[in-house]
């Protein structure tokens, strides 16, 4: 009798979950349910268009959606299609690989004044997420600030900056490339409140700042450490190597005379917002200086502003909560043990640890999770897996997408690609599935 497993969510964490449980468990028949169309979650809509090298190891979870013992349902959506209570009736096992896919709020007053976008949001427009399909951010403004120091901020600033040619191989969809390629902004500001040894981006990120063809990067020299040593003794190993490097790319920056390009990144430090000015409109954002001791953020009652007409809060994300399963507001994530949320319901990816680390981090969390669950199985024959699935499926007259939807969606995103891009995305689940009812009929779909 196969183990029946579904995972929530076709994400990253989603699929390394897939592909340990098939090793931990040979029997198993893994079933992904997702809400989207399209598979492969951040990597489609959170990895920067022009990061096509990274977007390739989907190549790699392709494989695992090809198994045979691999169903993908597409177009399907936990509380509004079936609820987590009947999966549970049905699957030996959940995994909630959901993300987290809401930006974590810039609680400052004006922070809902128009022109204010959090990077969930502005990265979800400018990837052709359905979810922002309609942000239509005003992008008619010489000055954009973006608010935090991650490698999220620091892919922001870029594709505001980065020229039409420098993007004609990124996946931008062509909506957003007429307006970003349109908008006058020539400075972005990238602002942390922390130093720049505490900054989380990584050094490639950093390193393509100084590599664009129509933008300088600026760091103000008096807010490089004097010491490195000092300013990096509490990290360790290879942190604190990464950091050094970061530090060392910092300085080239304050000291290269080559400012000649018509754009500029302002990197701006030791920098807490506290308010965005204006009307209804954003005109400016006020921050006011720190200073880091022992790890903490000291404010010092000295306040600056930057004149602008965006600002894109890039703090990090939070998960949202999905009914049958427990939720912890403060943090934004599901209360779990290391991936065990409850009996035959587990956790990974970003829905387990919050919004941290990079793709390859969910590797891990999907070998222990296939570990617990080899652990704690118990096949129950009452439990049928897709056939209960398909069987409420077809009740509801919901339209799944199988993964052959899903590949005729693509090759028809490949076939309509201008130029060099890869790919023309769709962007509204109504246009994708009206390009499938074009195509030849799949059997398993339920019209
Ligand atoms: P992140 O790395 O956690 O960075 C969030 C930034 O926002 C930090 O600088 C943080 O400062 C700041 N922040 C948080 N709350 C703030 C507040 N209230 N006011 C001002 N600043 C605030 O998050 P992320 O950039 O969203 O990235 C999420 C994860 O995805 C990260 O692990 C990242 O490395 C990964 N990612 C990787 C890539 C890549 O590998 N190319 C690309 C994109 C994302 P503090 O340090 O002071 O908290």
């Amino acid at each position: 009798m196969p183990h029946n497993i579904a995972i929530i969510g076709a994400g990253p964490a989603g699929f390394y979950s897939a592909d340990a449980l098939m090793k931990a468990l040979p029997e198993c028949r893994i079933d992904f349910i997702e809400r989207l169309p399209t598979p492969f979650g951040l990597i489609r809509g959170g990895v920067a268009p022009d990061h096509q090298t990274t977007k390739r190891v989907t190549q790699k979870y392709e494989k695992t959606a090809m198994m045979d013992q691999v169903n993908f349902y597409g177009n399907v959506e936990i509380g509004r299609d079936v609820s987590l209570m009947e999966l549970r009736k049905m699957y030996d096992a959940v995994v909630l690989a959901i993300g987290a896919p809401s930006d974590k709020k810039l609680t400052i007053p004006g922070a809902d004044k128009i022109g204010v976008h959090g990077s969930a949001a502005f990265v979800g427009w400018y990837n052709g997420h359905p979810d922002f399909r309609d942000l239509e951010p005003n992008l008619n403004t010489s000055t954009a600030v973006v608010v935090g120091n991650g490698n999220v901020a620091v892919d922001v600033a870029r594709v505001l900056l980065r020229s039409a040619r420098g993007m004609a191989e990124a996946d931008l969809p062509n909506h957003v490339a007429e307006v970003i390629h349109a908008a006058p902004i020539i400075d972005v500001h990238l602002v942390g409140r922390r130093g720049p040894a505490d900054a989380k981006f990584t050094n490639v990120e950093l390193r393509e700042m100084g590599n664009l063809n129509m933008s300088s990067p600026h760091v103000k020299a008096d807010q490089m450490p004097d010491d490195f040593d000092a300013v990096l003794a509490h990290y360790e190993g290879r942190d604190h190597r990464l950091r050094r490097r970061n530090l060392e790319t910092l300085v080239e920056f304050s000291t290269s005379s080559n400012k000649s390009k018509p754009k500029s990144v302002h990197f701006e430090f030791f920098a807490s917002p506290v308010e965005i000015l204006g009307g209804d409109r954003v005109e400016a954002i006020r921050f006011e200086r720190t200073i880091i001791e022992c790890g903490k953020i000291i404010n010092t009652g000295e306040f600056f502003d930057i004149d602008c007409g965006l600002v894109i809060p890039s703090i990090g994300y939070r998960s949202e909560p999905i009914e049958g399963a427990p939720f912890d507001e403060k943090w934004g994530s599901i209360p779990n043990d290391n991936g065990r949320i409850d009996s035959g319901l587990y956790a990974v990816g970003w829905i387990k640890r919050g919004s941290c680390g990079v793709i390859s981090s969910n590797r891990p969390d999907g070998v222990i999770v296939a570990e617990y669950i080899a652990e704690d199985i118990i096949p129950d024959p009452k439990k049928m897996g897709r056939n209960d699935l398909e069987g409420i499926l077809k009740d509801r007259y919901l339209r799944w997408i199988g993964y052959s939807d899903w590949k005729k969606l693509e090759a028809m995103e490949i076939a309509a690609a201008n130029g060099s891009a890869p790919r023309e995305k769709f962007v509204t689940v109504e246009e994708m599935i009206a390009a499938l009812d074009e195509a030849p009929v799949n059997e398993q779909c339920v019209q």
